[in-house]
């Protein structure tokens, strides 16, 4: 007998999993899909984290297609599996493509000699959805799925959920209850993505939810003139340099050229680093910035160190910024003002050195053999930190994606640290798989 599934969230992997489930003769009117957002008729442009599609399904549509990138999904059923799940993503998106012919694949060349010796260079394909073609999308794929017979509740949020009862407790906007409404299910398939992060930590604190162990994501922000990084730019502009030693790995993130800025972040009170591309001749100061993110192993409480490092890399209530000799001051911002920071000289990098507790000579090192590559000599400056804090990722059974203490709830996407739609929407689909088999 086929059982009741509920999924919260019509996001890339919610959306995914109910296709996959229909495709194959799952009778939809025994699934119901639950999303605080709108459909996509009624979706506004601007609403980007929420309503059918989810995030990067309705706003951007480039679809990764390596098992390196968007978080995890060869962890849980091996690399040949990984990308036939992957390809069945990309078709959904092109079958629901009103001109599907558009859709092309950048697939940039192999790895130039000039790198080789120091540095791997991700390169991967990615799949160019088109983002003006997202919301016609969307609209027929929402509509293939009701002729299927799935239920959706649109504009209803998911406050909290018994995994004992196998019960949701729900509202819908608009609509005034005098008691609790509950949506029971057999089947649960979490999938809330970025906009769930709270609801999915909630769950994650009242269920005491063991979790995957996870590692620190520590860096600086580097800056320099694009000028030196321009034949590495000409093959990839948003290329990813990587480096691996024992337990730590390092990698160049988020690449921004043209008209690049640092922005300035404030987590939990301190300064960190990030950085921002613009669109526009007019904003054009021919800068390259990107993280050079250490990936460390091993830490005990990694969520702590890196905060208790960050807290520590700040002088008069911001960040650092170095450059070698004093060369280069800090940049400007998009909104043209400078980027806060305080300047440091070698000795103050020696304070930073030891705040790292000796982690710090990788990203030494890192630079040291970019500049053997590019020859930027003494031009560049970094700022000084740049974190991820990661957030707890549950720990679920690779088989079926389902936590280790309830066998019959199904985390997927974002809310089980994926990072882009198509590792999302795969979760999606590998779960439909288990439930029809
Ligand atoms: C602006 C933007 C652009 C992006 N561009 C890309 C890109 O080009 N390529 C790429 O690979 N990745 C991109 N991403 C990342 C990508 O969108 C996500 O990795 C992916 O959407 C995650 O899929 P998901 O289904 O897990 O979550 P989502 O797609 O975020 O969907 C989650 C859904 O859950 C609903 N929800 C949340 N909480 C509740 C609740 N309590 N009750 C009911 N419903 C709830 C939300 O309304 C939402 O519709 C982008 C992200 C953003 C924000």
């Amino acid at each position: 007998m086929q059982k009741k599934i509920v999924i919260v969230g019509a996001g890339v992997a919610g959306i995914n999993a109910a296709t996959k489930l229909v495709d194959n003769g799952y009778d939809g009117s025994l699934i119901t899909i639950i999303d605080k957002g709108n459909d996509p008729h009624n979706r506004l442009p601007e609403e980007v984290m929420t309503g059918m599609l989810g995030a990067g399904g309705w706003s951007d549509g480039k679809l990764t297609y390596h098992t390196a990138i968007g978080g995890q999904l060869a962890k849980y059923c091996g690399e040949d599996k990984a990308m036939e799940l992957m390809d069945q993503v990309i078709s959904n998106f092109r079958r629901f493509h009103p001109k599907p012919e558009e859709i092309f694949c950048s697939d940039p060349v192999a790895e130039p000699d000039f790198i080789k010796p120091y540095f791997g260079l991700r390169l991967f394909p990615v799949w160019h959805i088109g983002s003006n073609y997202l919301h016609e999308i969307a609209k027929a794929w929402y509509q293939y799925l009701v002729d299927k017979g799935v239920k959706f509740m649109w504009k209803t949020t998911a406050h909290n959920i018994s995994f004992k009862e196998q019960s949701i407790n729900i509202s819908t906007r608009g609509i005034r209850t005098f008691a609790p409404v509950f949506e029971k299910y057999d089947e649960l398939i979490f999938a809330v993505g970025k906009s769930g992060i709270d609801f999915a930590q909630q769950l994650s604190d009242d269920y005491k939810l063991p979790t995957e162990p996870k590692s620190v994501q520590i860096g600086v922000r580097f800056e320099a003139p694009q000028k030196y990084f321009q034949k590495l730019i000409d093959i990839s502009y948003d290329f990813k340099l990587y480096q691996k030693y024992e337990n730590v790995s390092l990698r160049s993130f988020c690449t921004n050229n043209n008209a690049a800025y640092v922005a300035v972040e404030e987590t939990y009170g301190d300064v960190t680093y990030n950085g921002h591309a613009k669109k526009g001749e007019q904003f054009r100061n021919d800068m390259t910035n990107f993280g050079i993110l250490m990936e460390i192993k091993g830490i005990e409480d990694p969520f702590k160190w890196s905060r208790d490092v960050v807290n520590k890399l700040q002088i008069n209530k911001t960040g650092l910024y170095y450059s070698p000799g004093l060369t280069r001051e800090p940049g400007l911002t998009s909104e043209g003002t400078i980027v806060s920071s305080s300047k440091i000289s070698w000795m103050g990098l020696t304070y930073v050195e030891e705040i790292f507790q000796g982690y710090f000579t990788y990203i030494k090192d890192f630079i040291d053999q970019m500049n053997k590559v590019f020859e930027f000599g003494d031009d560049w400056g970094m700022y000084i930190p740049e974190v991820k804090y990661l957030s707890p990722e549950p720990l679920v059974n690779y088989t079926n994606l389902t936590l280790t203490e309830y066998p019959n709830v199904h985390f997927v996407g974002d809310a089980l640290s994926a990072r882009g739609i198509t590792v999302s929407g795969a979760h999606g689909i590998y779960v439909a798989e288990y439930l029809l088999a």
